[in-house]
């Protein structure tokens, strides 16, 4: 125990999150980020990176299920997906539920989070390690995306926010590179914050896209562990029609698809494009 220990998340200046802590479970400086690992009453495992807190694992599923199932089930035929970062590897987790998906991809520029998640968040990620459709490369996502030859059906960029290691994943050139590496009609999601707090994140990212992929949008979820209300998640493809696919669809496909949700269902995934006017605003303005 360490009793009245407490971590500050520090990601918006002005705001302060702070966790109560019962335990650390494993505090280290990686040659990319500063890890910390420790346990919370409410959230469970908290997972920061640089004070930035990443996953939990009481509300690990809401972000996951949304980032992997909404264009997976959009897409209807996914068999190559690629994750850039998604270090505690709960996407590459629900990635793999889907059994049409042949290979997948993950590409993250710190084995030790990778290492550390591995033993740590096996609660969800244990099925991940023994998949055989899993290729884990230790890498630079922007180098990856630049220089592969490889091409994806979905790719997912799991990454933290634009500060570090993480700025790349959110230039234009980075978006460039994901949509050479998609298939015709491929989807790129990536993860852009929560609007109330990082507007910037979102309208850069939209701006970005809309120069590049004939559809450029945004989707969103409520996620406790990301403060502030609803988070954004950018959604860019060269399929204008992937994004309005009709309920009965996507019912049929989750059906087909024959696994559990806790936070997906064909309903939500069609509401989460309806955004409230301020985010609406902030995508419009991209
Ligand atoms: N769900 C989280 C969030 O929204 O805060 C993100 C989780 S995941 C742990 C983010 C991962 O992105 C980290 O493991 C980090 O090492 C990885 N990452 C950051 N920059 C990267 C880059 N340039 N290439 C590949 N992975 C990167």
């Amino acid at each position: 125990m360490n009793g009245g220990l407490v971590f500050n998340e520090t990601l918006y200046p002005g705001v302060e999150v702070k966790y109560t802590c019962d335990t650390v479970i494993f505090q280290d400086r990686s040659e990319h980020q500063d890890l910390v690992l420790f346990e919370n009453p409410v959230f469970g495992k908290v997972l920061m990176l640089d004070g930035v807190t990443q996953v939990t694992s009481a509300d690990e599923f809401i972000y996951h299920e949304m980032m992997a199932h909404v264009p997976i089930l959009a897409h209807g035929a996914a068999r190559k997906v690629l994750i850039i970062g998604g270090g505690d590897c709960g996407m590459a987790e629900e990635v793999l539920k889907h059994k049409g998906v042949e290979k997948l991809t993950q590409v993250e520029i710190d084995r030790s989070v990778v290492d550390f998640s591995k033993e740590n968040f096996a609660d969800f990620n244990a099925p991940v390690f023994d998949d055989p459709r899993f290729d884990l490369v230790i890498a630079d996502g922007a180098r990856f995306v630049a220089e592969t030859d490889e091409r994806f059906d979905i790719v997912l960029v799991d990454s933290t926010d634009p500060h570090g290691p993480g700025a790349v994943l959110f230039t234009e050139e980075f978006y460039r590179g994901v949509h050479r590496c998609l298939t015709p009609g491929g989807i790129l999601v990536t993860q852009n914050g929560v609007p109330f707090l990082q507007r910037e994140e979102l309208v850069i990212s939209v701006r970005h896209f809309s120069g590049i992929y004939k559809d450029a949008a945004a989707y969103i979820a409520a996620i406790p562990t990301y403060f502030g209300g609803h988070m954004a998640f950018g959604w860019a493809t060269d399929n204008v029609e992937a994004r309005k696919t009709p309920l009965d669809v996507l019912q049929q496909r989750f059906a087909e698809a024959d696994f559990d949700t806790r936070y997906y269902t064909p309903d939500v995934h069609q509401a989460a494009f309806a955004l409230p006017r301020f985010i609406g605003d902030a995508v419009a303005e991209g």
